[in-house]
């Protein structure tokens, strides 16, 4: 059985006060049908791992470095994040993707450096809206996880984020959102050593409390990647009351 996920991805928002009044307000549910979890940036790391410990809220990276630790200025490796309380990380989100020149290659290196941590990768596969366009979604995807498949050893989870809905308020419907996720799982049983049906698949891309239902009613969406809803307390935990509810 694959139990409902849903994650906040707080990107680079908020000063330290913002965030610590919003992961008190996140910290106080306390649902056991649901894994919740929050990814801040990694300054305010510490303060979140403190306001939530003793709750069964998870902590997640946004992104991790391909290198170990050393001389890389800027860089923040996996062990850093593990230290800190993380049990997950964000890896290939298509802003780092589109911004910060992370190819298949690099989202796969970053994705096995998690791994040998013991954080699990939250891998973010998707394509833009040229490539949906022509035809080439299932394709995209397939590249995009192939490079990965070929370096990850263990279960990890994976975020569908069509790029064209990130941040737009633009959301795929449940139907191709449904129609990517299966050929996911699929693709995943047939080209790597995992079970697809096993594998947790998160859809990212303008989830909202209003949407929330009919994308989490689709059998293949395991629960949702949340940006922009993440960010109010009250918007994020109506999206994490759906998943609980129409998932498991
Ligand atoms: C994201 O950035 O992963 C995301 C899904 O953003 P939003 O919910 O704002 O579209």
């Amino acid at each position: 059985m694959r139990k409902a996920l849903v994650a906040g991805n707080w990107k680079m928002n908020g000063t330290i006060n913002d965030v610590k009044e919003l992961t008190s307000k996140i910290g106080l549910a306390e649902r056991t049908d649901v894994d919740i979890m929050v990814a801040p940036s990694f300054v305010h790391m510490h303060s979140v791992g403190e306001i939530l410990s003793g709750t069964n809220i998870l902590l997640a990276g946004q992104d991790c470095s391909e290198f170990d630790q050393g001389a890389f200025t800027g860089e923040t490796c996996a062990d850093m994040l593990s230290d800190l309380g993380c049990t997950h990380v964000i890896v290939g989100h298509s802003e780092r993707r589109q911004f910060f020149g992370d190819d298949n290659k690099r989202v796969a290196n970053k994705a096995r450096k998690a791994e040998i941590e013991g954080l699990c990768p939250i891998v973010c596969v998707g394509e833009t809206l040229e490539e949906r366009d022509s035809g080439r979604t299932i394709e995209v995807i397939e590249r995009q996880l192939c490079a990965v498949f070929k370096m990850i050893q263990n279960k990890f989870i994976i975020a569908y984020e069509p790029v064209w809905a990130i941040g737009t308020g633009k959301s795929a419907t449940p139907e191709m959102a449904q129609e990517v996720h299966q050929n996911i799982r699929q693709y995943s049983t047939v080209h790597s050593h995992l079970n697809g049906s096993d594998l947790r698949i998160l859809y990212g891309g303008s989830v909202k409390p209003d949407n929330a239902d009919e994308l989490f009613s689709m059998p293949d969406i395991d629960g949702g990647l949340i940006g922009g809803a993440s960010l109010d307390s009250e918007s994020f935990l109506k999206i994490c009351c759906s998943a609980a509810k129409l998932i498991n």
